[in-house]
């Protein structure tokens, strides 16, 4: 298949690709504007892959571009895990990282240029006034008695604005439009308000900011961006967005297109609800493996390529819909099955003893690291008398649907050999602790001599060699699908969403294992090196996923 064949296809595309026949344009940028305020979200990739996925099909430029006009909820911090994360997804934008307040000083000239051709007018009525005279989407608004101020007098009154003549929520910037617009946002709205905030790029220069509508527009137009992407919410601002570029003098002519949020089962994407979240230490911070921020999957063990694969598999649409979180597991489940090695892990450990082994061996094995990819090798797993395999893998009776150890009867060891249970021990309530076998030693690699063929296949390690690891095991953050349309959502939160094994056993060539490392731990999931806490001392894995989409099968 051709690389163009590859390709999504959307609406997006569709106009894009007339606009390259029709010659409107003739290169394709594009640009994605985060607002410093918060990691980046699951829905964040879902622009990130559209807006770069776009510039790097067309051969065009995406720019990566702060949108940085509400200092006071801004931080430095935010900045560069946003850098992080779209670099770690693969994309690299255009040239320098932009920010809306590099045009601080060119917006608030266009401002100026809005007050001396009529258009913009500094308003005194104060937010309750404003709010009542702006009217309904029933009723039309009222035009505001500063509406006919003289230009210049307005020049003055925002030139005292900037220099700080006047309190907070004193007066703002209005542009003149229409008080009675079917569209709320073109009812005269505020363009510059006054903020007496530090800010994180241009320090205490300005205490007057623009506000979203007049700058993301321009900045488009400065960065020459030929198609702005946003969300469905912004729809009606296209007005406003237009009105703007129209009445400044400024040579290009940006076009904004809509489409629709990516929303996710048993998760919230509102980055107010992420905060709470972080806040209230209901998770352990932004990049805490629940939460649906690109570091806490890239923590959790998603890799970019299954994430960019997910953008690909839900497409661009202008259909609000929510998408089941099975589609996104089963991305990296597909990806990590091709390329996770594969290694043992026993999270519920109980002792085997082979009575037929001699004390003082142990055999170096030779166990392959994917079941069908040879490319990937083989390691050393080491073998000896005492083992440790999951308490749930012995019973002493069973019926024949259990394809594991039981007493009298054969299993296969992993890569290793077949074993036969002769009997166990158990603690004073009765839990077993310690399961006898023998072993057949012609069984490496190949049958019985019986002609018996075990029925089932366990993991296990060798308990001298192995390491103790914990193991973090994530779930759904919430119990229910839309967790935001619960009146509080603290109360649909997952108490189970996270248990952590504190005494896990691991086959010593985990000692290796670098952060962030895929693993398929045979017969449990994948799981890989915690990125933040895990040391050599104290190696802590994260579940990425099961093996298999038990969710629905609980739920569905
Ligand atoms: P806020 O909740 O603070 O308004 P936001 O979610 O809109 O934030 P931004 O940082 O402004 O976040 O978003 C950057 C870009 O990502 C915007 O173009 C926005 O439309 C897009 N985006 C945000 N959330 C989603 C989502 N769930 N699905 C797709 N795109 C999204
Ligand atoms: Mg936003």
């Amino acid at each position: 298949m051709s690389d163009s064949e590859n390709r999504p296809t959307n609406f997006i595309r569709q106009i894009i690709d007339a606009d390259l026949e029709s010659g409107k344009h003739n290169h394709v940028q594009t640009r994605f504007p985060p607002e410093p305020n918060g990691y980046l979200h699951i829905g964040h990739a879902k622009s990130i892959c559209l807006n770069f996925g776009i510039a790097q099909d067309y051969k065009g430029l995406c720019n990566l571009r702060f949108d940085d006009t509400n200092p006071e909820k801004e931080d430095i911090d935010y900045v560069n895990s946003i850098q992080a994360d779209v670099n770690w997804l693969g994309f690299e934008w255009a040239g320098k990282v932009h920010y809306s307040s590099d045009y601080f000083d060119r917006l608030y000239g266009y401002a100026v240029e809005l007050i001396e051709k009529g258009l913009a007018y500094v308003c005194f009525l104060n937010a309750e006034q404003t709010r009542e005279y702006r009217g309904t989407l029933k009723a039309p608004g009222k035009n505001s008695p500063y509406r006919d101020t003289s230009a210049e007098e307005n020049l003055a009154l925002f030139e005292k604005m900037k220099a700080g003549g006047f309190q907070e929520g004193e007066c703002s910037l209005r542009a003149k439009i229409d008080m009675s617009s079917s569209f709320m946002c073109m009812r005269d709205p505020v363009i510059y308000r006054v903020k007496f905030a530090h800010h994180h790029q241009t320090g205490d220069k300005w205490c007057i900011y623009p506000m979203y509508d007049f700058t993301h527009c321009i900045s488009d137009a400065i960065e020459g961006i030929t198609h702005s992407l946003c969300t469905l919410e912004f729809q009606d601002n296209r007005r406003l967005y237009d009105w703007v570029i129209e009445n400044i003098s400024i040579e290009t002519e940006p076009r904004q297109y809509e489409f629709s949020r990516l929303n996710l089962e048993y998760t919230v994407m509102s980055k107010r609800k992420l905060h709470t979240l972080v806040e209230e230490k209901l998770v352990n911070g932004w990049d805490d493996p629940r939460m649906p921020t690109i570091a806490a999957f890239r923590r959790r063990g998603y890799t970019p390529g299954s994430i960019v694969e997910f953008a690909k598999r839900i497409g661009v649409t202008k259909m609000d819909n929510t998408v089941e979180m099975g589609v996104l597991e089963a991305c990296i489940r597909e990806d990590l099955n091709d390329n996770a090695p594969r290694a043992m892990a026993v999270l519920d450990p109980i002792k085997l003893v082979i009575e037929n082994y001699d004390q003082d061996n142990v055999e170096q094995l030779s166990v392959k690291n994917h079941p069908s990819d040879e490319s990937q090798g083989s390691r050393i797993v080491p073998f000896a008398k005492n083992l440790y395999i999951e308490a749930e893998d012995f019973r002493e009776e069973a019926n024949k649907k259990y394809k594991r150890l039981v007493l009298g009867k054969a299993v296969r060891l992993r890569g290793a050999y077949v074993v036969t249970a002769t009997g166990c021990d158990k603690d004073a309530d009765g839990n077993i602790i310690t399961v006898y076998c023998t072993y057949d030693s012609k069984t490496l690699g190949k049958n019985p001599d019986d002609g018996t063929k075990p029925k089932g296949v366990i993991h296990w390690v060798a308990a001298e060699q192995a390491l103790d690891a914990e193991i973090r095991l994530y779930d759904r953050l919430f119990t229910v699908a839309n967790p935001a349309a619960a009146e509080d959502f603290h109360t649909v939160i997952n108490p189970e969403s996270l248990v952590v094994i504190e005494h896990a056993k691991v086959e010593p060539s985990l000692a290796n294992a670098k952060p962030e490392q895929a693993f398929q731990f045979e017969r449990q999931g994948y799981f890989c090196l915690d990125n933040k806490d895990s040391s050599t001392e104290h190696l802590i894995f994260n579940r990425t996923v099961g093996l298999r989409d038990t969710w629905s099968k609980i739920n569905g």
